[in-house]
Order: structure tokens, then sequence, then C-alpha cells
């Protein structure tokens, strides 16, 4: 085990910190408080510089190594958002605002972040420059978007980005990364069928547009089974049906929402183009009119292989070979760190939240064992990646 010194000796303050965030949560956007908590760590930590208000509220920190001779940059990402969940964790440091709480342990990843900033600070061991981004609105809200849009990697131009999420089930001290697909894309379907209502008794005169649903929902369910190729992953499902009032009413038009899951941009493509023909003309079938409208969220997160396999070396150092497991399944959750990921080289990795309830889940906590392993993990990243010496030899 090498959880580095520093952080070792700091525990006990981050793990105070972590408690705090985990006290005030705060939602998407409005995560003021814990935006100028970060800040003023930042400040206090001796980073050369702290900007706020990026993306509305995120924050970035950049800290220069002693040497700067590589002329090469490295972003570490954490985001800062709670959930509208009721908290039932019954902790000392349970949300103290009620129908808020951190149970994605955004609060974990915050506090690993800020201990990784104050270590690297103080000993500016390596060669180039650090770049800490903190995002708002992880959940939901496109964050890291909103950062990119307001100019992240123009004004913090990094040649690799890395985000770190905790996991639930994976114990303590260890550490798994997917080599490819790391998460799934999230989109929002809203489906609308219009047909004619009537009277039940006179099916003839209406164009029953529950009919038409039926045999909507049932030919979606082949998407996956006869229009994805079967080696690659989709998610299909439809998740509401709204429609009619009374018993002997049949209602004019018919509301369904679902959503699309997939860790391909192309499979992506194939699933919608087929649902949007499928919706279109099956109504049509039925003298009906549907109709599809499609929302991207979130695009798959897909890791870069060659910086998955710099996270693995950087985990394997902190927690040995045994402990970290290099060949992770991807899911169908969604992370939007996948934006980031799509302008720039880079990996998403998870560290052992121990046995906890899972993510999102109200008795859901971050565990404080696992901070002194996500900062471990981020400065081993930051000296691997930004070895001092090797950029005077470039330069030589
Ligand atoms: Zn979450
Ligand atoms: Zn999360």
């Amino acid at each position: 085990m090498a959880i580095e010194n520093w952080v070792a000796q700091h525990v006990d303050e981050l793990t105070e910190f972590r408690r705090d965030l985990h006290r005030n949560p705060e939602l998407l956007y409005d995560v003021e408080r814990t935006a100028a908590r970060v800040a003023e760590a930042l400040e206090a930590a001796g980073c050369d510089e702290v900007h706020r208000g990026i993306g509305r509220t995120g924050v970035v920190g950049v800290i220069r190594g002693q040497q700067s001779t590589s002329g090469r940059a490295i972003g570490l990402r954490a985001d800062m958002d709670a959930l509208p969940i009721v908290e039932t964790s019954d902790k000392p440091w349970s949300s103290t605002i009620p129908g808020k709480m951190h149970a994605c342990g955004h609060d974990g990843h915050t506090t690993m972040l800020l201990g990784a900033a104050k270590g690297l600070a103080e000993s500016r061991g390596f060669d180039g420059t650090v770049y800490l981004f903190f995002q708002p609105a992880e959940e939901g809200g496109a964050g890291a978007k909103a950062m990119i849009d307001d100019g992240l990697f123009e004004r913090f131009p990094v040649d690799e980005v890395y985000g770190i999420h905790n996991k639930p089930g994976l114990p303590i001290g260890q550490f798994a990364v997917p080599p490819k697909a790391v998460m799934g894309s999230v989109d929002e379907i809203t489906i609308t069928i219009e047909g004619k209502g009537g009277h039940a008794a006179f099916p003839h005169l209406t164009t029953d547009p529950i009919v038409v649903t039926s045999a909507l929902v049932q030919a979606v369910q082949s998407i996956v089974s006869r229009t994805v190729d079967p080696r690659q992953s989709a998610v299909v499902s439809i998740t509401t049906i709204h429609a009619g009032d009374a018993f002997n009413v049949i209602a004019p038009a018919v509301r369904l929402n679902g959503t699309v899951r997939t860790l391909d941009e192309e499979v992506r493509n194939d699933v919608e183009r087929r649902l949007q023909r499928m919706v279109e003309h099956i109504a049509e079938a039925f003298e009906a009119r549907g109709t599809l409208d499609y929302v991207r969220h979130y695009p798959p997160t897909v890791n870069h292989p060659e910086q998955a396999s710099h996270a693995v070396e950087a985990a394997v150092t902190v927690a040995g070979a045994e402990r970290v497991d290099p060949d992770y399944d991807s899911s169908m959750g969604g992370e939007d760190f996948a934006f980031m990921l799509l302008e720039k080289p880079g990996a998403f990795l998870f560290v052992g939240n121990g046995d906890t309830p899972a993510c999102h889940h109200p008795a859901y906590d971050f565990d404080d064992e696992a901070i002194a392993w996500g900062c471990s993990f981020w400065t081993t990243l930051v000296r691997q990646r930004l070895p001092i010496g090797e950029g005077a030899r470039k330069a030589a």
C-alpha cells in the first residue's frame, strides 16, 4: 500500500472538508457554497491561479511544477453537485438540507482532488502544469459541457484529462479501469401518437392511438435484437405511457417517454434512425401520426486506450497490481466526463467505495477511507505523466 505520506498526514482535515460538503449539498449549477469553499481552499493551498465562474459555477486551479521544460499540461476533474434525494443514511454528517443529498459521492471526488491540489502545490515535484477542474451539474445538467463551451480547453490547454468516480461494491483501496467504453450515452425520447378520438362503441369512426402504441412498443424491442450488432450494446426502454381518461372513450393521442443508452456513437445513430422510422411508419400504417423527439443528453464515455493504460500504471503504483482491474466492464449508466473525452485524450476510472449502498440510493455515503487512495492516485498520476527531467532531456 502506497498512500502518500503527505496525504496520510492531512487525511483528518480532508475528512472534515468532505463531511462539511456532505452536510451542505447543492444541486446542478447552484453549487455556490461548494465552489466558494473549493476556490478558497485552492488559494489557501497555494495554487498559482484560481479561476471562478467557469461554466457558471465551475472552478479551475492552476499549479505549475518546479520545472516547466516539458511544456506539457494535465487536467484532473472532479464534480461538485448533489442530488434531489431525501437522505436516510443517519450519519452524524448527513444532509442538513431536506430533499438534497450527496448520493453520488461528488463530495468525496471534490475532496480527493482538493487533497491532491494541496499536496501538489506543496511539493511541485513535476515538470509542467496541472489544471484542476471542479465542475457543477454532472447530474443531468452537462456541467462539463458548460465549462468546455466557456472556453475551458482554450484557457487551460491540457494534453490529457482524467476523471475518477467512486464505486460501491469495489473494495476500499482497489481501482478499476475500463480499457475503452466506460459508460453509456444518455438520450431521452418523447413519442407522440396522434389519432382520432371518439366513442369507444364506434371504433370504426376513430383512429385509436392506443392500438398504434401497443404495436409500436412491441416493435421497438426489435431494435436491440435486430438492428444492433450482437457484439455491441444498447438499451431502448419505454418508461411512461399516458393516454385516456374514461372507459368508454377512445383517446385522441398518446404520449410516451423513454431512454436510449449505447456505448458507441455509431450504434447511437443507428438506434435513433431506426426509432424515427418505426414511430413515423408504424403510426402511418394505422392512419395515425407519429412524431419522435430525440434529445441527446450525454455521449458515451469512452476511454482513450493509451491514457487508460496510464491510469492503470498510476493505480498499480498506488495499490499494487492485485488491487487494480485493468479490464473493468462498462455500464449503461451515464457520465458527463464524456464531453471532456471527446475533446482531449484521457481516461475515467473507479476507486473502491467498499460495501455501501449503490450510488443514488438514499442511504449511500462516500467512504472517507477512499479519500487517501484517490489523492494518492492523483499525485502519482501527475508525477508519472509529468516526470521531472524528461523535458530537460528532450530540450537537450
Ligand atoms: Zn450520479
Ligand atoms: Zn456521480
